[in-house]
C-alpha cells in the first residue's frame, strides 16, 4: 500500500520512487532509555527483488546527465543541513550517540554529498600511448570510466547516516543506480536520507531502500544477480560471507579491526593522551578505528598513564539526550554485557584495571586495562566497546611487530616528534591508514580509506569509491 513520505517514527521501504509498507514492521528503540522511537517496515524477498528491478530499469532507461547528478547531490547536501535537527535527534535516539557525535554525523554526511558531487565532474580516464608500440604508430587509445549499473550498499549501525551517504553519494555521482540496506538496529536516519534525495529531485527508481535483518534482507540482496557491485561496511565474518557468495562480481568490503595507536618516547604526551582518549571512547568505542590497543614506549609509560586516565575520568558519560554528555550507551545491553565479560575475564587472567570496568544497562564506563597478555580476548578480538588496553613497548621495532600481529590491518596512529620515526613506522605498519600525531580514528571523508588483511578490500572515500563503482573501458582508434 502506498503511503506518504516517512517521518522519523515510521520508516517505510522506497521502491521505484514510492514509499511502501513491507511484509511486517519491527520496533526501533531508544538505545539509552528503551522507549519506542519508531517502527520500520521489513522487506519481503519479492520487495527486495522489486527494488533491484526498479534500479535496473532506471539505470537502463532514465540516465541522468553528469551536471544533473551534480545539481541533485548538492541540493541533497543543502537539505541535509536544513534538516540537521531532525537527523541529529533521530541519530541520538536510534544509535545512542551523544549530540556532539550525532551533529558530526550530519556534518559529515552533507560533506560526503558535496565531495561526491564535485568528484563526479572529475571522473577521468587516461590517455594510453599505444602509438609507441612497434608497428602501431597510426593508433591512439584512451580509457573512460563507465558506471557499473546497480550498486548495492549494506551498512553498519555505528555510523547510521554517514555510512549510507558514503555508499549512496559516490554511486549516484558516478552514474549508477542503487539499492541500499541500512542496519536493522538503526534504520531511521537512512530512510530520512532517502527522502532528502527524492526532495532534491532524484528521479524515481534511482535510489531504492530496503530494510530488515541482514541474514534475510541482506542475504536476498547478495543472491540477486542483477546487482553489479556491492559496497559493504560491517563485520569481517559477514564481509567474508558476501565475498564468497557473489562470485566474480566486484565488492568493496570495509570490515573490522583491533586498531592500535603508538606513543613513542619523544611524543607530546598531553596531546597523545587527550586525543587517544577521544579515539578510544567516542561513540562508546564503536568505531572500526577506535583505539583498542594503546602501545606506549616503556620509557614514558609511567608519565603517560596518569595523563590518559585523568583524561578518561573527565569524560561525561550518561544520557545522550543531555547535551553535556559525550559518551552514551552501546548499541545494546547485550553488547555492553559482552564487552564487560571480556574485561572481567582479562582481570581474572591477571590484567589490571586502571579505570572503569562497570556498566549500568547498555551504558559502560570508559575502561582502561594494563598488564594484558597477547592471548586475552580484550586485545585479540574486536571488542567494539569503550575498552582500551595500555601495553608497554621497547622501541619502534617491538611496536611494529606487536601492532602488525593481528589478522586485521585498518588504521594506526603514531605520536612522535621525530619525522624519521614517523615515516619509518608508516612504511612498516601493515595497515591501510597511518596517522602521524593523531590516533587511529582520525578519518576525514576526503581521504581514501581502506583496510588490508581481514579489514577488507576496496577503497572508500568518494573519489576512490567512484573508481571502484565504475568500470574502466579502453577505446582504441586507428587513424590511418
Ligand atoms: P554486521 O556485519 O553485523 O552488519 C552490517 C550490515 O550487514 C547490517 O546492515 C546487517 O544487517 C547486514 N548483514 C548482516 N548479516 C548479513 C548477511 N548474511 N548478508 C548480508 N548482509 C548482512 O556489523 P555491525 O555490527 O552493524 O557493525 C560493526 C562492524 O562493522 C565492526 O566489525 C566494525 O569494525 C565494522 N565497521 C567497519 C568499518 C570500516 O570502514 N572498515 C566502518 C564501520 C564499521
Amino acid at each position: 500500500m502506498d503511503k506518504e513520505a516517512p517521518s522519523a517514527q515510521h520508516a517505510q521501504l522506497l521502491i521505484d520512487g514510492r514509499w511502501v509498507e513491507g511484509c511486517e514492521d519491527f520496533p526501533v528503540f531508544d538505545k539509552f532509555n528503551g522507549s519506542l522511537v519508531g517502527r520500520c517496515e521489513r522487506a519481503s524477498k519479492e520487495q527486495v527483488d522489486a527494488a533491484v528491478a526498479a534500479a535496473s530499469r532506471s539505470f537502463e532507461s532514465n540516465k541522468l546527465a553528469p551536471y544533473d547528478r551534480y545539481r541533485i547531490l548538492m541540493k541533497a547536501a543543502e537539505l541535509i543541513e536544513a534538516r540537521r535537527d531532525e537527523f541529529a535527534r533521530t541519530i541520538v535516539a536510534e544509535a545512542g550517540f551523544p549530540y556532539v557525535d550525532a551533529e558530526n554525523e550530519v556534518t559529515r554526511a552533507a560533506q560526503t554529498f558535496i565531495i561526491s558531487a564535485e568528484e563526479g565532474k572529475r571522473l577521468v580516464g587516461e590517455m594510453v600511448p599505444i602509438e609507441a608500440a612497434p608497428g602501431h604508430a597510426h593508433r591512439m587509445a584512451f580509457t573512460i570510466r563507465v558506471p557499473r549499473g546497480v550498486v548495492c550498499g549494506i551498512t553498519s549501525f555505528n555510523s547510521p547516516l554517514n555510512m549510507v551517504a558514503h555508499k549512496v553519494a559516490p554511486a549516484l555521482a558516478s552514474g549508477n543506480t542503487m539499492v541500499v540496506k541500512p542496519p536493522q538496529v538503526a534504520p531511521l536516519s537512512g530512510a530520512l536520507l532517502a527522502q532528502v534525495l527524492l526532495d532534491a529531485g532524484l528521479p524515481p527508481g534511482h535510489l531504492n531502500l530496503v530494510q530488515g535483518p541482514g541474514s534475510e534482507v541482506g542475504g536476498w540482496l547478495v543472491e540477486n544477480k542483477d546487482i553489479a557491485f556491492y559496497s559493504f561496511t560491517g563485520s569481517t565474518p559477514v564481509g567474508k560471507s558476501i565475498r564468497d557468495a557473489v562470485g566474480l562480481r566486484p565488492v568493496a568490503l570495509e570490515l573490522g579491526s583491533i586498531a592500535a595507536t603508538l606513543v613513542c618516547a619523544d611524543a607530546d604526551l598531553d596531546r597523545a593522551a587527550t586525543r587517544s582518549v577521544q579515539s578510544a571512547f567516542r561513540r562508546a568505542g564503536q568505531a572500526c578505528t577506535s583505539v583498542q590497543r594503546l602501545f606506549v614506549d616503556r620509557a614514558v609509560i609511567d608519565a603517560f598513564v596518569p595523563r590518559f586516565v585523568a583524561a578518561a575520568r573527565a569524560l561525561k558519560v550518561g544520557d545522550p539526550h543531555d547535551r553535556q554528555n559525550v559518551i552514551g550507551p552501546l548499541i545494546s545491553e547485550r553488547d555492553a554485557a559482552r564487552a564487560l565479560a571480556w574485561v572481567d575475564e582479562a582481570i581474572a587472567q591477571g590484567a589490571r584495571l586502571l579505570h572503569g570496568g562497570t556498566r549500568e544497562g547498555a551504558l559502560m564506563q570508559p575502561t582502561i586495562l594494563t598488564d594484558v597478555r597477547p592471548e586475552m580476548r580484550v586485545i585479540c578480538d574486536e571488542i567494539f566497546g569503550p575498552v582500551v588496553s595500555v601495553i608497554p613497548v621497547d622501541g619502534l621495532d617491538d611496536a611494529v611487530r606487536q601492532i602488525n600481529a593481528t589478522p586485521f590491518g585498518l588504521a594506526v596512529g603514531v605520536f612522535t616528534r621525530d619525522v624519521m620515526t614517523a615515516l619509518n613506522a608508516a612504511r612498516r605498519l601493515h595497515v591501510g591508514v597511518v596517522h602521524i600525531n593523531e590516533p587511529s580514528s582520525s578519518r576525514v571523508d576526503l581521504m581514501p580509506f581502506s583496510g588490508v588483511k581481514d579489514s577488507g578490500v576496496g577503497t572508500e572515500g568518494p573519489r576512490y569509491a567512484m573508481r571502484e563503482m565504475t568500470e574502466e573501458r579502453l577505446i582504441t582508434a586507428s587513424l590511418s
